[in-house]
């Protein structure tokens, strides 16, 4: 730990920057590492890796919407709408730095099966997996029809495999949801910050919950040893996936075509600005490395972390990327926002990031509740406190010297918060925050 604590004072040039990040308080930091596509150096993944990724997606949607008769109206695609804001914008301009440009929420809160942003990495990286055995065992060809995952030959296989996963909730859920509904057996290990309703939830499907003591590090670390040790364990590794980071990157060219449904160009006129609420770096990495891909330089990505998680803002910031934690400069990884209490970034996500993202701001916890409040006020539309981080993205940017310091004009911007999850909180839980979030609004 003291070891720990010299090297991140030496490596944080900043130590303004440093000083208010042990504080705790809300900031914004700019990535000076931020390469255009012209200067990228090589990634270890590529656009064709995402058109692969929509591939498989094709191959099991006949499948999906057999085992998941909600997806039936799309078809057995799991996608989101992207919906404007205008009276929350309205709001939000009233209150504070009045907003330039158009504000969207795009709703993976609303993502079918998982109702969180897990469902994109989560579930592609079982099912990869999934199809991987099943061609292995000659049961099934990628030109045939995936409706047969459902016969009995399938989850005979399947059933002789363990997964595992690390989780401070949703992953868990999406994991734990799309393996057991294939026939893996499926350990998820909770942190304890893992919600009650969650782990009730996942026990009811079959799926095995362990609890620890401890943060999320510790969870994914007992986890990761106990799959691992087992003669057919598969570990999904939150802080090194290369797949869940591919399934989530897919998101961008979903985006995309939101935005041409809408009749919206993004150009240097029309810049686009997202906001992803980040715990590893993991979804948000993903999404900003397929929106890079789709939208070039036109698209600048900001991930917002908790002012008491500010794991991958530390790594990058420090240089020290995935070998700090947040505890290491004397934060307690205490945050009510789930799927955000993570103290140490992915080793393979942020290694991406680094070139990839604009910046990262911080933001307290009595604020998402209150955005949530807000949110439901004006738009109806409800979604977990983690998942109103990106909300305040547009006035934490227009407020700040980025604009001008790339010559952006923002009169045209096009923002988007991501929203990563709320579907599936049960009404009980939805009342707690909504209740929290008007007496915050009060004070
Ligand atoms: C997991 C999660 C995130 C962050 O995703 P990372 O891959 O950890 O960066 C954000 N919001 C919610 C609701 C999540 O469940």
């Amino acid at each position: 730990m003291i070891q720990n604590e010299a090297k991140t004072t030496l490596a944080l040039q900043d130590a303004e920057l440093l000083q208010n990040l042990k504080a705790a308080k809300p900031l914004v930091w700019f990535n000076p590492n931020r390469k255009s596509i012209a200067t990228m150096p090589q990634l270890p993944l590529q656009l064709q890796d995402m058109e692969a990724v929509l591939k498989l997606w094709e191959r099991f949607a006949p499948f999906i919407q057999k085992v998941f008769p909600e997806t039936q109206n799309n078809n057995g695609y799991i996608t989101s709408p992207l919906k404007v804001l205008n009276q929350l914008k309205d709001l939000l301009s009233e209150e504070g730095e009045p907003i330039l440009g158009r504000l969207f929420l795009k709703c993976d809160s609303d993502l079918a099966v998982a109702g969180s942003i897990k469902a994109r990495g989560g579930f592609f990286e079982i099912l990869h997996f999934a199809e991987q055995l099943a061609i292995e065992a000659k049961l099934i060809q990628e030109n045939e029809n995936y409706e047969q995952f459902t016969k009995t030959e399938f989850r005979q296989l399947f059933s002789q495999y363990h997964i595992g996963v690390g989780s401070t909730g949703n992953l868990g859920l999406s994991i734990g949801i799309i393996s057991a509904t294939l026939g893996f057996q499926v350990t998820v290990f909770m942190s304890s910050d893992a919600k009650p309703w969650k782990i009730k939830l996942l026990r009811e499907k079959g799926v095995t919950v362990e609890t620890f003591d401890g943060d999320f590090s510790i969870a994914i670390d007992a986890g990761r040893k106990k799959t691992l040790a087992m003669s057919k364990g598969y570990f999904v590794d939150d802080e090194d996936s290369k797949l869940l980071y591919l399934g989530y990157s897919v998101a961008a060219l979903e985006l995309k075509k939101d935005l041409d449904r809408q009749g919206i160009v993004i150009d240097e006129h029309n810049p686009l600005f997202v906001y992803s609420p980040c715990g590893v770096g993991g979804s948000s990495g993903g999404i900003a490395f397929g929106l890079r891909q789709v939208f070039g330089d036109y698209a600048h990505c900001f991930f917002v972390e908790p002012t008491h998680s500010p794991a991958v803002l530390l790594g990058l910031a420090s240089g020290e990327m995935s070998s700090i934690c947040v505890q290491d400069i004397g934060l307690d990884n205490k945050t009510e926002a789930d799927g955000l209490a993570v103290g140490r970034p992915s080793h393979f996500a942020t290694q991406i990031s680094k070139y990839l993202i604009s910046g990262v701001y911080t933001i307290e916890d009595s604020l998402l509740y209150k955005l949530l409040c807000q949110l439901w006020d004006t738009e109806k539309i409800f979604v977990e406190p983690s998942a109103t981080a990106g909300l305040i993205g547009p006035q934490t940017i227009l407020a700040s010297n980025y604009p001008k310091e790339n010559g952006i004009e923002m009169g045209q911007a096009v923002h988007v918060a991501w929203a990563t999850g709320g579907a599936l909180v049960p009404e009980e839980d939805r009342e707690i925050f909504y209740n929290k979030g008007k007496i915050l609004l009060r004070e």
